[in-house]
């Protein structure tokens, strides 16, 4: 007898759950379900926040994990006309997906690359003298014109043009035809109303964006479109909004959730008071237990430092429409929650607990875990068989 073809759990490749049989449905262990009305729903708002700025769309890192070619897809549908990327594969995904979009690649043009933008036709976020004698070689040479941005650094020290390297092109660009399309610099801290570093950089970005009149500027990300109308410029440039992470740390969260996390329990045991559960035995059942166990772990990005030691609050999961916490330390591949609270039948073998969604956040779980949003969701597991919502204009 063969076995049913199980659904491909691959990143990048999604599953439509009405067509996948029953014994394949019960084969996932976990189902990641991204809202694409609730992306674009997060793209509109951010959008009219920045009027008369154009909005355009982060999508580096496989759009933060919910994949880029739906997510790139649904936002251009919406009216999204310009794409940001890290890297050129990134840039070739986002062109299968748009033929009419601009493209730019945040790592700009890697020596020895420029025919690979002129290809595909994307453009280089050059923020290096170097780098750009390079691509203005390149235009030279085979008449490409297909439009470059400059990056200038105003205090990130990542990447970028110092300001006074930037300044060094004015008399380029006072000449015209200069192949600058976009000049833009990149917030250090964005999500910290108030921190003394915006508005140095901001001071520094509005003598460029005046230097380089004409050419359209752009400094904001996500917490940078809500510091207010002056740092939008012409273009913001949000990713983790998108996305549903709060752009604005200290006041709730103004973006709709994009992103749901289920996760299969694979056993229901039960523990007597004083055992303990998981590696290192740091978790102790302080009163008769019932755990569930999950199919998740930390290979699929539930971070390890998110479980369950003595004394320290974990990470909860939602079982049976009620909060549970986890218990002990997150394994590779499996996580114990304990959901001794639920009535004694709300959950059996084979159901499924939700790890994000049901009020628990990509925010509230980097919490637990120590770290922020964008990196859960970057870290979200190649296992998890990924579902789409919406989108359909
Ligand atoms: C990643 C990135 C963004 C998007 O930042 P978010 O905080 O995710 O909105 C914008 N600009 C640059 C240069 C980036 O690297």
């Amino acid at each position: 007898m063969n076995a049913p073809d199980l659904p491909s759990t691959a990143s990048h490749r999604s599953i439509a759950l009405e067509s996948v049989d029953s014994v394949s449905l019960s084969a996932l262990t976990g189902i990641l379900t991204i809202d694409l009305d609730a992306l674009v729903a997060n793209w509109r708002k951010l959008e009219s926040r920045s009027i008369p700025a154009e909005c355009a769309g982060v999508v580096k890192a496989d759009a933060y994990g919910c994949g880029l070619p739906a997510v790139v897809t649904a936002l251009a549908s919406a009216g999204c006309k310009t794409f940001f990327v890290a890297t050129l594969n990134e840039a070739r995904a986002a062109r299968a997906a748009t033929k009419s979009a601009a493209i730019y690649v945040l790592d700009g043009c890697l020596v020895g690359t420029a025919e690979v933008f002129a290809d595909i036709d994307a453009r280089p976020v050059i923020g290096d003298l170097a780098e750009l004698a390079e691509w203005d070689a390149f235009c030279r040479r085979t008449g490409w014109a297909g439009g470059a941005a400059i990056h200038v650094d105003t205090g990130m020290n990542r990447l970028g043009l110092s300001m006074t390297e930037a300044q060094g092109l004015l008399p380029r660009i006072q000449g015209g035809s200069h192949g600058f399309t976009l000049v833009i610099s990149h917030l250090a801290c964005a999500e910290t109303l108030g921190h003394p570093m915006n508005a140095r950089q901001i001071a520094a970005f509005r003598e460029i964006a005046h230097a380089f009149s004409g050419i359209p500027a752009s400094l904001a990300n996500s917490s940078g479109v809500f510091l207010g109308p002056q740092f939008q410029f012409d273009l913001v440039r949000p990713g983790a909004a998108l996305y549903g992470v709060n752009p604005t740390p200290e006041a709730d969260n103004p973006m709709q959730p994009v992103v749901n996390l289920k996760a299969r329990i694979v056993q229901v045991r039960n523990v007597e008071r004083g055992d303990t559960v998981g590696y290192g035995a740091t978790w102790t059942a302080r009163r008769p237990t019932r755990l569930a166990i999950v199919a998740a772990g930390y290979a699929d990005g539930y971070f390890r430092a998110a479980g369950g030691v003595d004394g320290v609050r974990s990470a909860e999961a939602v079982v049976a429409g009620q909060r549970c916490p986890v218990a002990g330390r997150i394994s590779m591949d499996l996580i114990a929650i304990d959901i001794t609270e639920l009535p004694p039948n709300a959950v059996r073998r084979g159901h499924l607990v939700t790890l994000i969604g049901e009020g628990v956040t990509v925010d509230e779980l980097a919490h637990h875990a120590g770290t922020i949003g964008y990196e859960v969701l970057t870290s979200l597991g190649r296992r998890y068989a990924r579902v789409y919502r919406g989108g359909k204009a």
